[in-house]
């Protein structure tokens, strides 16, 4: 019989040319197969995995290596220190959308502020705002599949009783209350640069990418109604693509023409999301 070791080896080798992280990718679906944390892989590699293991993980590695991102092979995504439950309806949460949480967090403070989070996906910017702070959170998303995700995120994590999540287009279902919060990370992918399988982002929900010809067509449809929604000394919080920003900048400017905006990078020093404050108290 092969030890875990080798399988991980094997596994490695398979997803060498598909993947640009194939040991961690192995590593990741070996622990899954076989139920056991990463470090129980890596310590115990002269252990010997079961028939029924092996081909698990070999059925998962050889998904990854037609593409099929990680994050779905586990069911879940660490987002912001949580492992948020993913599937095929939901965007996988990145780490640069961690950078517009923290900036979300940190205007809070410890105050029960309104907040709504425009797409919200699997919920893991709305859940992971109201378990980190007091605020009331609601997420919106067209697809009733998204919301189903996001409110077992909901569950999973105790917070059911300030983040609730309703299905509507943009701010369709949330029309007739006020925030102080606004956090969205629409699609912002220009369609012409939507890849192609076997890029694991051809994997998610064309729904949750596709922004359109200039990547911006949602935000502008966002802006034709987000002022009437906004209290006073309001926070906006954008995420989009980086060659977008200035386009993404002069919808915010049109709609908003007293507000103040700041460009900000993520962690790979790219522009990645906009700053809106609508307030004095807060340029
Ligand atoms: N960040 C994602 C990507 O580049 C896109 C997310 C989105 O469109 N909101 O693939």
């Amino acid at each position: 019989m092969t030890s875990v070791a080798q399988t991980l080896a094997d596994g490695t080798a398979l997803l060498h040319d598909s993947s640009a992280s194939p040991r961690a990718d192995a590593l990741l679906l070996l622990a899954h197969a076989m139920r056991r944390e990463r470090e129980w892989i890596v310590a115990y590699g002269d252990a010997t995995p079961s028939r029924e293991e092996v081909q698990a993980f070999e059925r998962l590695s050889t998904q990854r290596s037609e593409g099929v991102p990680v994050a779905y092979l586990l069911g879940s995504a660490g987002f912001f220190g949580r492992e948020f439950l993913v599937n095929e309806s939901v965007l996988v949460p990145r780490p640069e959308t961690e950078h517009l949480v923290a900036a979300a967090i940190a205007f809070i403070g410890k105050r029960p502020l309104d907040v709504v989070d425009v797409g919200t996906g699997s919920g893991a910017i709305a859940c992971t705002i109201a378990a980190e702070t007091r605020a009331t959170v609601c997420g919106t998303d067209t697809s009733s599949a998204a919301v189903a995700i996001a409110n077992e995120n909901a569950r999973r994590f105790g917070v059911t009783d300030r983040c609730r999540f309703c299905v509507g287009d943009l701010t369709e279902a949330v029309s007739a209350q006020r925030f102080d919060l606004v956090v969205a990370n629409l699609p912002y992918v220009p369609t012409a640069e939507i890849p192609s399988k076997p890029d694991p982002v051809a994997f998610e929900p064309r729904e949750a990418l596709d922004g359109g010809s200039d990547g911006l067509t949602l935000y502008r449809r966002l802006f034709n109604t987000l002022a009437s929604l906004l209290n006073a000394n309001a926070l906006i919080l954008l995420e989009a693509a980086p060659p977008t920003m200035p386009g993404l900048s002069a919808i915010v400017r049109s709609a908003l023409p007293h507000s103040a905006i700041a460009v900000c990078r993520d962690y790979a020093g790219l522009e990645r999301y906009l700053r809106i404050s609508t307030g004095a108290t807060d340029a």
